[in-house]
């Protein structure tokens, strides 16, 4: 390979990834060498992107903003660069994350050995790890001419989202999607059909956007995970999430679906 080729680097220290700045906006470095020193740390080889070699790795220091560089988090970066450099930069800090959490053998305890870009093993029992990737369902519930909206304690600011949860075992997605909209809202629903999926690199997952239709039931909050849950009409919607989320993803579609009839 060409030494000289430039090479994506993306750095991060815990959630804040490096920018570069350039020309009054940002980028993800592109440079054939790493942007600032690396502390030894190992370096992930990712994907291609635009024809470059994407890199990642993990800093001890936060780097303190320059003339020349921001750390910013990752969710916050997707206001920054382009939807092409912010995904790749979720695919990192899942790698990252990964090789993180999987430093030792969870069966015997050994040191566990690279031997392949997302693959270890444990040279004393053989266990295998890859990178886990949690599936979580999001349930856009209809009913008439409104939507169900809920507000989880969880969330960072003061937005409605969609009903929202973690797959179980031995579960299929639409079954999660009726257990997760009982639990959270005592309501129960049908008609359940797939929306499209987004990797949730927060920190390691993959939403599944469902939309389904109320069947029955009043709305009962499960308080520990929702602080409010109420359907509403287009002309009369919450604050929403941001639009990086497939959750808005599917309440924008729906509006436009209301619209055109
Ligand atoms: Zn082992």
């Amino acid at each position: 390979m060409n030494k000289l080729e430039p090479t994506w680097w993306f750095v991060f220290h815990n959630d804040q990834v490096l920018l570069e700045k350039k020309e009054g906006s940002f980028t993800i470095p592109c440079t054939p060498e790493a942007p600032i020193a690396l502390n030894g740390h190992t370096v992930h080889n990712l994907a291609t992107l635009n024809g470059y070699a994407c890199k990642t790795v993990t800093t001890d220091n936060s780097v303190e903003e320059n003339e020349k560089f921001i750390m910013v988090d990752l969710r916050g970066s997707y206001d920054y660069i382009p939807p092409s450099q912010f995904n790749m930069a979720g695919k990192a800090r899942e790698i990252l994350y990964w090789d993180r959490t999987s430093t030792y053998c969870p069966v015997c305890g050994v040191q566990t050995q690279q031997f392949m870009p997302i693959a270890k093993k444990c040279p004393e029992c053989g266990y295998e790890m890859f990178p886990n990737i949690s599936a979580a369902i999001l349930a856009l519930v209809r009913k008439e001419d409104s939507i169900l909206l809920v507000r989880a304690r969880n969330f960072r600011g003061p937005f409605y989202g969609l009903v929202a949860g973690f797959l179980e075992t031995g579960e299929t997605l639409e079954e999660c999607v009726k257990r997760e909209v009982m639990e959270e809202t005592g309501l129960t629903v049908d008609n359940i059909t797939y929306f499209g999926n987004q990797p949730w690199p927060f920190p390691s997952g993959l939403m599944v956007g469902f939309i389904a239709d109320y069947v029955s039931g009043e709305i009962n909050l499960q308080d520990e995970e929702l602080s409010e849950a109420a359907f509403y009409t287009r002309d009369n919607l919450p604050e929403l999430p941001r639009k990086l989320s497939l959750a808005r993803k599917m309440i924008d579609w729906w509006v436009n679906e209301t619209t055109k009839i």
